[in-house]
């Protein structure tokens, strides 16, 4: 399989993305903080191609406009003035960047520079080209090396993030098959974060290269598992989706957009509409008279408790205080107690959800075994949203 760091990672956020866009193969429309990215990245490396001096800032800012003129009819803008804020923001980051890292304290050995690396799953023999493509890599000492990744975003992974982060992992697999020579420990991995003027780094050590290997083998296996098997690739709609192409087809969306644009086609939609308002309705009640029945059941206690009685009557009945009681037990002590007899084993019974927590951590063998005796067992879940922000409630 031929894959690279941002297919898997879409797999990982949601694998319906992931088959529209590496197994269909749909286009979609620009996004245009994507194209807002690329032309500040083209920008970017511009300013580090030395030929034979380094760009100005004002050539590196017009490096910028030209490739913003050259990619902006390929986006629609929500309003008109968008595109003049996109423009003075990208002269902003570029302005500041360019003097806050003028070129030539710079050594950049590589600028957007593509990578493949083959992996091999001994397990099955096959082989895996992974891709990807590096912003920048600089030789900072006699031996050492830097990969720079830029980032347009506002959100700033923390540095346990970045320690685990797998794109970093990637880029470094990538530079190591570039120059297997480089001793991994004198490879520095850095994100730069254009809207702060912030750089995180980290670094790999040979066991987290092996292990982003395993990473990467094990979504490779269950990609490959679910074509062979047809298997269900679902959406899992998390904030991300405002960024996907795909939500006018995605089942978690395709109804908002056909409401919007072809109410008349949707059969029963007006049906639908007042079972919907009905669900919410009933919700709202249930969960207002849950509200209330456990402040009657507060002020029937204290009012037991004050009379110290134990039962009280109503017209409509009568209301009885009932204590149950259940031993807890400390199961280091009972296995101290109980381990040399013969009784033992009986307390030491399967348990599904100890086996689930202990899945990830079992051989691959084992691990496999016992996914093969697995029996998918499916449940319907209705999840309610009342609106974007609002908490969900799940109803079986
Ligand atoms: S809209 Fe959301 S759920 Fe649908 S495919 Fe895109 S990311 Fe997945």
């Amino acid at each position: 399989m031929r894959t690279s760091y941002s297919a898997l990672e879409t797999f990982k956020t949601c694998p319906l993305k992931y088959k529209y866009q590496e197994i269909d193969r749909i286009k979609t429309p620009k996004n245009v903080e994507a194209v807002f990215g690329s032309a500040v990245h083209s920008a970017l490396k511009f300013m580090f191609q030395k030929s034979p001096l380094y760009p100005s800032l004002d050539q590196t800012l017009d490096a910028f406009r030209d490739s913003w003129d050259a990619r902006k009819a390929t986006v629609e803008f929500a309003r008109p003035e968008d595109e003049q804020a996109y423009v003075k923001l990208g002269m902003s980051l570029l302005d500041r960047f360019y003097k806050q890292n003028p070129p030539w304290n710079f050594n950049a050995v590589e600028l957007e520079t593509r990578f493949e690396t083959e992996i091999e799953d001994k397990r099955t023999g096959e082989k895996h080209i992974l891709t990807g493509f590096i912003d920048r890599i600089d030789k900072t000492d006699q031996d050492t090396y830097e990969i720079i990744d830029y980032k347009t975003s506002k959100k700033m992974p923390s540095q346990k993030d970045l320690d685990e982060n797998l794109q970093l992992s990637v880029y470094h697999l990538g530079l190591a098959k570039k120059w297997p020579h480089i001793d991994p420990s004198k490879v520095k991995l850095s994100l730069y974060f254009l809207k702060h003027r912030e750089k995180i780094s980290t670094s790999r050590n040979i066991k987290q290269l092996e292990d982003t290997k395993n990473l990467i083998l094990e979504t490779v296996r269950e990609i490959e598992k679910r074509k062979k098997e047809g298997e269900d690739f679902p959406p899992t709609p998390t904030v991300l989706c405002d960024w996907c192409g795909y939500r006018k087809i995605c089942p978690m969306w395709r109804h908002m957009y056909a409401k919007e644009y072809e109410r008349d086609k949707i059969k029963n939609e007006d049906e639908l509409e007042a079972a919907i308002g009905e669900y919410f309705r009933i919700k709202d009640e249930s969960s207002q008279k849950t509200k209330r029945l456990n402040e009657l059941k507060n002020i029937i206690y204290a009012f037991m408790a004050e009379q110290k009685v134990e039962r009280v009557f109503g017209k409509e009945g009568c209301l009885t205080k009932r204590i149950s009681e259940k031993l807890t037990y400390d199961m280091d002590e009972i296995k101290n107690l109980m381990e040399g007899s013969e009784r033992w084993q009986e307390v030491l019974e399967p348990s599904e959800k100890k086996l689930i927590k202990l899945l990830p951590s079992l051989s691959d063998t084992m691990r496999e075994k016992i996914e093969k005796i697995g029996v998918k067992k499916t449940t319907t879940i209705l999840t309610a949203s009342k609106s974007k922000n609002a908490a969900e409630d799940d109803e079986e």
